[in-house]
């Protein structure tokens, strides 16, 4: 997981904003003085005092560009969410009124996963999507997440469809693949744990893609991205297999052997 992105699930004060991934290169992203925008041009903004708005009820909304810091890169992204304000004590110990903004949108989309190579392109494609909305619509992030999980079960090879051509449920693909009854090339152990993270992921995507009785923020779609991460990080490691049979050899024979 990427861990910078978590510091975008809350309000952070307008001059301190968090180092965030660039999407392009391994460097972050800044945010150039005078290149986010909030004004108060909106009517609200402008008469919160005749309206009988306090003045932490004062809200609107921000826009601007991030740039990589890395001057081999200079990925820009564009950025828009809400302003607001908050009460809070500084560093003198005086309770003052902070400018606050929150994330909402970025594109391109920052990177929520590090996977490895070998994660199939469809797996990728649904991470992304989620990697996309996760900060205007945790609800359809997680979707995308469930999706996610219907491609890994293809390819993992677990059919979406029985005997008679009848659709199979996400739930019955995860028990196809945790019992080994479908064609997989996974070993028993690594699908039964994978299987539990699997399995939970689908639970809340149920939740939040069918009955929506859970509100889902940012912050659920970061935890479930987490149980995907390491599943797929069991699923898809690299092969080490070469590399440990010549260390037995050379420790077999003491010596450097090709
Ligand atoms: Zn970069």
């Amino acid at each position: 997981m990427k861990r910078q992105v978590a510091a975008l699930q809350q309000y952070f004060p307008v001059d301190k904003w968090p180092a965030l991934p660039c999407p392009k290169c391994d460097s972050t992203l800044t945010a150039l003085a005078g290149d986010i925008h909030f004004d108060r041009l909106s009517l609200r903004m402008q008469n919160w005092n005749a309206l009988g708005l306090d003045p932490d009820e004062i809200t609107g909304v921000f826009s601007g560009r991030l740039v990589c810091a890395n001057t081999a890169c200079l990925e820009v992204v564009a950025v828009l969410g809400d302003y607001g304000t908050n009460w809070d004590t500084g560093p003198t110990g005086r309770t003052d009124l902070y400018e606050v903004l929150k994330v909402r949108m970025l594109y391109p989309a920052l990177p929520l996963f590090e996977l490895p190579d070998d994660v199939p392109d469809a797996v990728v494609t649904e991470l992304d999507r989620a990697a996309a909305v996760v900060w205007a619509d945790p609800r359809s992030a997680i979707t995308a997440l469930r999706t996610g999980l219907e491609r890994l079960m293809d390819a993992q090879g677990v059919p979406a469809r029985n005997k008679v051509g009848r659709h199979l449920s996400l739930h019955q693909r995860l028990v196809d693949f945790r019992t080994g009854a479908a064609a997989g090339t996974t070993d028993a152990a690594t699908r039964v744990e994978a299987s539990d993270l699997l399995e939970a992921v689908k639970w809340v995507g149920n939740d939040g893609t069918h009955t929506g009785s859970t509100p889902i923020t940012a912050a659920d779609v970061l935890e479930i991205a987490e149980f995907i991460e390491i599943a797929l990080k069991m699923l898809y490691a690299p092969n080490n297999a070469a590399a440990l049979a010549r260390a037995k050899r050379i420790i077999a024979s003491k010596a450097l052997v090709r």
